[in-house]
């Protein structure tokens, strides 16, 4: 098994061979082509099994393969609403999963918001406004954006909640079903999580429609 068994836009193809990346993981060969299909999907997957990328190239080929926001976004001034949403509980996490991005598309010209609580908002606020594809945000920060009116989330079409135990346990709960209040019902959803007991399904299901459940 190789990448090129994907679908996958051409030059995420080439960005992948940049760097190396020979061989889709477990979690890549069975999550890939169910996102690429437009499915929900629930996954169990450990931190170091490549489940970013799992979750990271589907988001970016459709992004690519949607002509209006990277073609929208070499005009200036142009001020597109997200379209795609990756929520993880810390400042950490979320730091990598907008680094893996920004590693992923190369020089693809996807714009991407990184979104968390602890520093001055300001920034932040002039970053979404100046327009996003893609938000990788913590829960309450991004809340209190909203909250500010500093960006919308009704465009959303591809939404992940990475780590979602640990969400749970850092008391996130609430936040999140705050935020699904703001998304589109019409959406791709995806939801990540190194442990599926009873208390992660019973959550995942306010999420996800008939999703397809993969444990690598
Ligand atoms: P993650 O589990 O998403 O934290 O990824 C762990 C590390 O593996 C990251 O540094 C990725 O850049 C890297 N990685 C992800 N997928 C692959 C792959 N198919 N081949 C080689 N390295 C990968």
């Amino acid at each position: 098994m190789s990448f090129a068994d994907f679908p996958l836009h051409n030059s995420l193809l080439a960005q992948l061979a940049e760097l190396k990346f020979t061989k889709p993981t477990e979690i890549q060969t069975q999550a890939i082509p169910s996102i690429l299909a437009g499915k929900d999907v629930l996954a169990s997957a450990q931190t170091g099994t490549g489940k970013t990328a799992a979750f990271s190239l589907p988001l970016l080929h459709k992004l690519l393969t949607e002509p209006t926001s990277v073609i929208d976004s070499q005009q200036p001034n142009h001020q597109a609403m997200p379209k795609g949403l990756i929520l993880a509980p810390t400042r950490e996490l979320a730091q990598q999963v907008y680094q893996n991005l920004l590693q992923l598309q190369g020089s693809a010209g996807i714009r991407c918001g990184l979104i968390y609580g602890g520093v001055s908002v300001e920034q932040q606020k002039a970053q979404l406004q100046a327009g996003v594809d893609i938000i990788v945000a913590t829960p309450g920060r991004l809340l209190d954006l909203l909250r500010q009116r500093a960006t919308q989330l009704n465009q959303i079409e591809y939404f992940v909640i990475d780590e979602a135990d640990r969400m749970l346990d850092m008391g996130f709960r609430d936040e999140l079903l705050a935020l699904l209040k703001r998304l589109p019902k019409q959406r791709q959803t995806l939801l990540f999580s190194a442990t599926l007991d009873d208390r992660v399904f019973g959550f995942s299901q306010r999420f996800l429609t008939q999703p397809q459940v993969i444990e690598a």
